[in-house]
Protein backbone atom coordinates (compact mmCIF):
# COMPACT_ATOMS: atom_id res chain seq x y z
CA UNK A 1 0.00 0.00 0.00
CA UNK A 2 1.32 3.42 -1.04
CA UNK A 3 1.42 6.23 1.07
CA UNK A 4 -1.22 8.62 -0.43
CA UNK A 5 -4.07 11.09 1.43
CA UNK A 6 -6.11 9.33 4.36
CA UNK A 7 -3.30 6.80 4.56
CA UNK A 8 -2.14 6.29 8.35
CA UNK A 9 1.78 5.69 7.71
CA UNK A 10 4.15 4.85 10.71
CA UNK A 11 7.79 5.33 10.38
CA UNK A 12 11.54 5.74 12.38
CA UNK A 13 13.17 8.15 12.02
CA UNK A 14 16.99 9.46 12.43
CA UNK A 15 17.45 13.21 12.84
CA UNK A 16 20.27 15.12 12.74
CA UNK A 17 22.04 18.25 11.34
CA UNK A 18 24.24 17.13 7.43
CA UNK A 19 27.83 16.34 9.29
CA UNK A 20 26.62 16.29 13.12
CA UNK A 21 25.55 13.30 15.06
CA UNK A 22 22.65 12.38 15.23
CA UNK A 23 20.12 14.58 17.52
CA UNK A 24 16.65 12.33 17.67
CA UNK A 25 16.15 8.55 17.27
CA UNK A 26 12.81 7.06 17.38
CA UNK A 27 14.27 3.50 17.54
CA UNK A 28 14.68 4.15 21.24
CA UNK A 29 11.15 4.97 21.71
CA UNK A 30 7.86 4.14 19.69
CA UNK A 31 7.66 5.08 15.94
CA UNK A 32 5.99 7.88 14.81
CA UNK A 33 2.06 8.17 13.51
CA UNK A 34 0.18 10.28 11.37
CA UNK A 35 -2.26 10.31 9.35
CA UNK A 36 -1.01 11.73 5.70
CA UNK A 37 -2.61 14.89 4.11
CA UNK A 38 -3.96 16.76 7.03
CA UNK A 39 -0.91 18.66 7.54
CA UNK A 40 -0.07 16.36 10.92
CA UNK A 41 3.72 16.27 9.59
CA UNK A 42 6.30 18.65 8.44
CA UNK A 43 5.41 19.45 4.99
CA UNK A 44 8.70 18.39 3.84
CA UNK A 45 8.76 15.47 5.20
CA UNK A 46 5.00 14.69 3.97
CA UNK A 47 6.17 14.99 0.78
CA UNK A 48 8.99 12.80 1.01
CA UNK A 49 7.16 10.36 2.35
CA UNK A 50 4.29 10.29 -0.10
CA UNK A 51 3.87 7.20 -2.55
CA UNK A 52 6.61 5.34 0.16
CA UNK A 53 5.60 2.17 1.39
CA UNK A 54 6.41 -0.45 4.63
CA UNK A 55 9.99 -1.37 4.06
CA UNK A 56 10.76 1.59 2.38
CA UNK A 57 14.00 2.99 3.72
CA UNK A 58 15.52 6.66 2.57
CA UNK A 59 17.22 9.90 3.66
CA UNK A 60 15.79 13.26 2.81
CA UNK A 61 17.99 16.59 3.96
CA UNK A 62 15.14 19.57 4.56
CA UNK A 63 15.66 23.38 4.76
CA UNK A 64 14.33 25.17 7.90
CA UNK A 65 11.25 26.33 5.67
CA UNK A 66 10.48 23.01 4.37
CA UNK A 67 11.49 21.82 8.55
CA UNK A 68 10.81 23.87 11.93
CA UNK A 69 11.05 27.12 10.12
CA UNK A 70 13.31 30.16 10.04
CA UNK A 71 14.32 31.59 13.27
CA UNK A 72 12.71 34.77 14.01
CA UNK A 73 13.96 37.90 15.16
CA UNK A 74 13.32 39.39 18.41
CA UNK A 75 11.76 36.75 19.81
CA UNK A 76 12.95 36.99 23.16
CA UNK A 77 9.87 36.57 26.42
CA UNK A 78 9.82 37.19 30.47
CA UNK A 79 8.07 34.29 31.21
CA UNK A 80 6.57 33.60 35.00
CA UNK A 81 7.63 30.05 36.08
CA UNK A 82 4.43 29.08 36.84
CA UNK A 83 3.34 29.44 33.36
CA UNK A 84 5.94 26.47 32.70
CA UNK A 85 4.52 22.97 31.94
CA UNK A 86 5.64 21.17 34.94
CA UNK A 87 3.46 18.09 35.31
CA UNK A 88 5.44 16.53 37.78
CA UNK A 89 5.60 19.51 39.99
CA UNK A 90 9.24 19.02 41.44
CA UNK A 91 11.30 22.33 41.42
CA UNK A 92 13.46 22.55 38.42
CA UNK A 93 16.45 24.03 37.73
CA UNK A 94 16.34 26.08 34.90
CA UNK A 95 19.31 26.27 32.71
CA UNK A 96 20.47 28.24 29.48
CA UNK A 97 19.85 25.97 26.65
CA UNK A 98 17.21 23.96 28.23
CA UNK A 99 13.80 23.22 26.42
CA UNK A 100 11.01 23.57 28.54
CA UNK A 101 7.17 23.90 26.96
CA UNK A 102 5.12 27.03 28.27
CA UNK A 103 1.47 27.67 28.71
CA UNK A 104 0.14 29.86 25.34
CA UNK A 105 -2.54 31.08 24.30
CA UNK A 106 -2.23 29.05 21.20
CA UNK A 107 -1.66 26.09 23.71
CA UNK A 108 1.77 24.44 25.20
CA UNK A 109 4.55 25.28 22.67
CA UNK A 110 8.35 24.02 23.14
CA UNK A 111 10.89 27.28 23.47
CA UNK A 112 14.49 27.61 24.85
CA UNK A 113 15.66 29.00 28.22
CA UNK A 114 17.51 31.67 27.96
CA UNK A 115 18.11 33.40 31.15
CA UNK A 116 16.59 32.01 34.37
CA UNK A 117 15.70 34.26 37.22
CA UNK A 118 13.83 32.97 40.67
CA UNK A 119 10.36 33.86 39.27
CA UNK A 120 11.06 34.46 35.75
CA UNK A 121 12.77 32.55 32.50
CA UNK A 122 13.96 34.58 29.53
CA UNK A 123 12.56 32.16 26.71
CA UNK A 124 13.52 31.83 22.82
CA UNK A 125 9.87 31.09 21.55
CA UNK A 126 11.58 30.08 17.96
CA UNK A 127 11.78 25.97 17.54
CA UNK A 128 14.57 24.81 19.25
CA UNK A 129 15.06 23.52 15.43
CA UNK A 130 14.33 26.57 13.58
CA UNK A 131 16.29 27.82 11.12
CA UNK A 132 18.15 24.09 10.65
CA UNK A 133 18.66 22.26 7.43
CA UNK A 134 17.77 19.01 9.21
CA UNK A 135 18.32 15.20 7.60
CA UNK A 136 16.26 12.63 8.24
CA UNK A 137 16.85 9.42 7.76
CA UNK A 138 13.40 7.24 7.53
CA UNK A 139 12.37 3.67 7.73
CA UNK A 140 8.52 3.19 6.94
CA UNK A 141 7.50 0.56 9.05
CA UNK A 142 3.66 -0.01 7.95
CA UNK A 143 0.80 1.98 5.57
CA UNK A 144 -2.64 1.18 6.60
CA UNK A 145 -6.22 3.01 5.11
CA UNK A 146 -7.27 5.21 7.58
CA UNK A 147 -11.16 4.65 9.15
CA UNK A 148 -13.86 6.79 7.92
CA UNK A 149 -14.05 8.34 12.11
CA UNK A 150 -9.92 9.24 11.62
CA UNK A 151 -10.60 10.94 8.35
CA UNK A 152 -13.30 13.18 9.90
CA UNK A 153 -11.15 13.68 13.36
CA UNK A 154 -8.50 14.38 10.99
CA UNK A 155 -6.22 12.49 13.37
CA UNK A 156 -4.96 8.78 14.10
CA UNK A 157 -6.20 6.59 16.83
CA UNK A 158 -5.07 4.08 18.80
CA UNK A 159 -1.28 3.27 19.02
CA UNK A 160 0.65 6.90 18.28
CA UNK A 161 -2.44 8.42 18.07
CA UNK A 162 -5.43 10.02 19.85
CA UNK A 163 -7.16 8.00 22.60
CA UNK A 164 -11.06 9.56 22.97
ZN1 LIG B 1 -10.36 11.57 17.17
Amino acid sequence: MLIETNKVVTFHYRLSEPGTEVLEDSHQGNPVVYLHGHHGMLPGLEDALAGKQAGDKFTVTLPPEQAYGVRRENSQQRVSIKHVVNPAGRKIAYKPGMVVQVNTNDGPREVVVVKAGLKTIDVDTNHPLAGKTLTFEIEVVDVRAASAEEISHRHVHGDGGHHH
